[in-house]
């Protein structure tokens, strides 16, 4: 083995699991499901898969050990650590698979770190998860929607993977840093609970005296004066996502280029979902030496989303910034929608972002907000994400699993009926359950893509209007993190770029003509004329193998590649729009007298978002999402039309059970010339 091999080995054997290997081993020889609470960084993830693998849970194109991650980062990250430590490829011996990437070898993984959702995806294909000898649910306390779907899955499964059963027994481990460990015991049927106690040292908390007006400044404030004030040790800064990351980063490293020369140095490091894997790794880095011989070290500081809270732990911080915010998903079943909002945190939360700052020695939190406002205003615990979650995509894989009784099923804490029905609701209207509530032949296709209902559905009909080819490219660019640019400093330039892509009647339409334009460039000129085009060139590189991989599924399930571009060169974006409508009628919304709009599955005033590219004030709008900000915004938005509505989904626009409101007008007479049309 090599020698980096051995250096590894050598910290590896000091992290606490290690004490608890061998009884580790006897749980899960002697029980299905075994549970493991352990403190953050304690070594669980990257440790307890490879103790299953030594021992021989896994043979090379027979059965493989899985473990599950809520992120993706943290799976490639992860997966990556793991190869290293065990001196192996990755891709081959230890791989990942995230929506739309798939790392890994089915002759020769043994090892696999996946998210919860791709092990989900798995099932739909293999039920009884027969390639798998043992999953791994790790990070279990952060209730993801699909860790809840998982669980109550495997209750289904488990009985059906015993010793001698023909795929063999299937073992679970469970994982999680904290807390509900007892929940799960008892939802697992009494398993055993190992508790892995960790090291880890005092933090002393501070809290602002006064609520904080804006917490980006006030985190990067904060780890300046720790720069200017503290002693050695690196830095955690928890923001809630790239924009603020970004930002925050480059007002840190301004602050202690300000500070002078003879100051130690500092070097900042972003942490979120959609940098690529050589910048992530960056976190890992020590932090700089001193700069002259004897004088101070230099400091780390990193910025990071939650990820950094349980998932990912970086070693040497001990000073944590806690500004108290997160992106959380949250649903409203009223209005039906579902969206990411900067939200305050938990106070379990805060406490395990503080014990971040006491791995290594004693530290330091400083929580950007009152000590009254902990107390107060944060919940003890946030509410598991399937209480918080719109529901049509999960219950359209439970069907595909064939799990027809949905009340009935297991879930740890059950969503709400009304969820369940709106959600088997959706389904009904998208053609992919019937009015029995029985999968249909295009359900089932649905169910094959990676995508939201809608989105599938779009897909799998864009072939009848001609334009498969523009539908895919469309669905691809949605599916990345933001195409267009728009920095704040040269937001003038920016617009102007994105000018030659706009099509006034469809923000669907401009991202594809910005999207088909740089697959015209040659691969060498592309960066250069992302950048010259003010377009995020990872986003719309992404975006292409997307692209690529839905075609491949397309092939499979017998979907046509056509397209709508006519001999000059241009798109019939009639064709384009009608597409988007046969599966987007449920997010429409129409013109009032006063300017604004009115959604109209569920009466929202709304406006149309300022960076649309649609023109003017038409009567009928589609639209991908809501945003809730200081206005109700839709973004994303197409023109549509009342004939196309009424002809594609009369059942939806139904105007008998139509509320009264303007739209209703409309629709009754478009009705009519539909009846006069024939
Ligand atoms: P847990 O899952 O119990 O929170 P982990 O297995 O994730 O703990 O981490 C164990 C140790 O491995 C930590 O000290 C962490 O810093 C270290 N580690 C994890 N990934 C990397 C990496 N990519 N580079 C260096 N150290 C890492
Ligand atoms: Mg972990």
């Amino acid at each position: 083995y090599s020698q980096r091999y051995q250096s590894i080995l050598q910290t590896r054997l000091q992290l606490p699991v290690y004490q608890f290997q061998s009884q580790l081993l006897e749980a899960v020889a002697s029980n299905q499901t075994v549970v493991v609470e352990g403190e953050t960084g304690s070594g669980k993830t990257t440790q307890i898969p490879q103790f299953l693998v030594e021992v021989g849970y896994a043979m090379p194109g027979k059965s493989c050990v899985a473990c599950t991650q809520p992120r993706r980062v943290a799976a490639t990250s992860i997966a990556a650590r793991v190869a290293e430590e065990m001196d192996v490829t990755l891709g081959k011996t230890v791989g990942y698979t995230i929506r739309f990437e798939d790392v890994s070898d089915p002759n020769e993984t043994v090892l696999k770190f996946l998210t919860d959702g791709m092990l989900l995806r798995e099932a739909m294909n293999d039920p009884l998860l027969s390639r798998y000898s043992v999953i791994v649910l790790d990070e279990a306390h952060e209730r993801t929607l699909a860790t809840d779907v998982l669980m109550g899955l495997l209750m289904e499964v488990l009985p059906d993977r015993t010793r001698g059963s023909k795929y063999g027994e299937l073992k679970v481990v469970v994982m999680s840093a904290t807390l509900d460990a007892e929940k799960f015991r008892s939802y697992f049927n009494g398993a055993p609970l190992l508790k892995v106690p960790g090291r880890t040292y005092p933090v002393e908390v501070f809290y602002t005296a006064e609520p904080e007006r804006n917490y980006v400044e006030a985190a990067v404030r904060t780890a300046i004066q720790i720069h200017k004030c503290e002693g050695p040790g690196d830095i955690l800064v928890f923001l809630t996502g790239e924009q603020e990351i970004e930002q925050a980063c480059e007002e840190i490293r301004l602050g202690a280029q300000d500070m002078g020369h003879d100051a130690p140095e500092l070097v900042v490091y972003p942490l979120y979902s959609s940098l690529p894997p050589a910048q992530q790794k960056k976190i890992f880095t020590a932090a700089p030496g001193p700069r002259v011989v004897g004088g101070p070290p230099g400091r780390k500081v990193v910025v990071s989303t939650n990820i950094a809270e349980t998932s990912l732990t970086i070693d040497g911080i001990v000073y944590v910034i806690d500004p108290g915010f997160s992106k959380q998903k949250v649903y409203n079943p009223r209005i039906r929608v579902e969206s990411l909002l900067v939200s305050p945190i938990s106070r379990a939360s805060a406490r395990q972002r503080s014990g971040r700052a006491g791995r290594t020695r004693p530290g330091k939190c400083f929580r950007l907000y009152t000590e009254q406002s902990f107390y107060n205003d944060l919940q003890e615990t946030s509410y598991p994400e399937i209480l918080r979650s719109k529901m049509s995509n999960v219950v359209l894989t439970l069907k595909k699993l064939g799990i027809d009784d949905l009340v009935h099923f297991d879930f740890m804490d059950p969503p709400a009926p009304e969820t369940l029905m709106r959600a088997l609701e959706v389904l009904n209207y998208l053609g992919a359950l019937d009015d029995e509530g029985d999968m249909t032949d295009l359900g089932r296709q649905m169910a094959e893509l990676p995508l939201d209902p809608q989105l599938s559905k779009m897909l799998i009909c864009s072939p009848e209007y001609n334009c498969s080819e523009e539908i895919v490219s469309i669905v691809a660019a949605m599916s990345v993190p933001q195409i267009f640019l728009r920095p704040r400093e040269n937001a003038k330039a920016a617009d102007e770029a994105k000018a030659q892509f706009v099509d006034a009647t469809s923000d669907h339409i401009t991202l594809l003509n910005a999207y088909a334009t740089y697959e015209g460039i040659p691969t060498s000129e592309r960066k250069q004329w992302c950048w010259d085009n003010f377009i995020n060139d990872r986003s719309i590189s992404s975006a292409e193998s997307v692209k690529k991989q839905l075609k491949g599924i397309m092939t499979r399930l017998d979907i046509p590649l056509v397209t709508c571009k006519g001999g000059n060169g241009r798109y019939d974006t009639n064709a384009i729009r009608m597409a988007l409508t046969s599966a987007m009628y449920m997010q429409v919304a129409h013109l009032q007298r006063q300017g604004s709009y009115l959604t109209v599955k569920d009466n929202q005033i709304v406006y149309i978002h300022p960076s649309s590219s649609v023109d003017g004030k038409p009567q009928w709008v589609l639209f991908e999402e809501f945003a809730l900000t200081s206005k109700n915004y839709i973004r994303t938005v197409t023109t549509t039309r009342g004939e196309w509505l009424v002809e594609m989904a009369p059942h939806y626009f139904d105007l008998d059970n139509f509320p009264e409101c303007e739209a209703k007008d409309e629709l009754i007479l478009e009705y009519k010339k539909k009846m006069r049309r024939g």
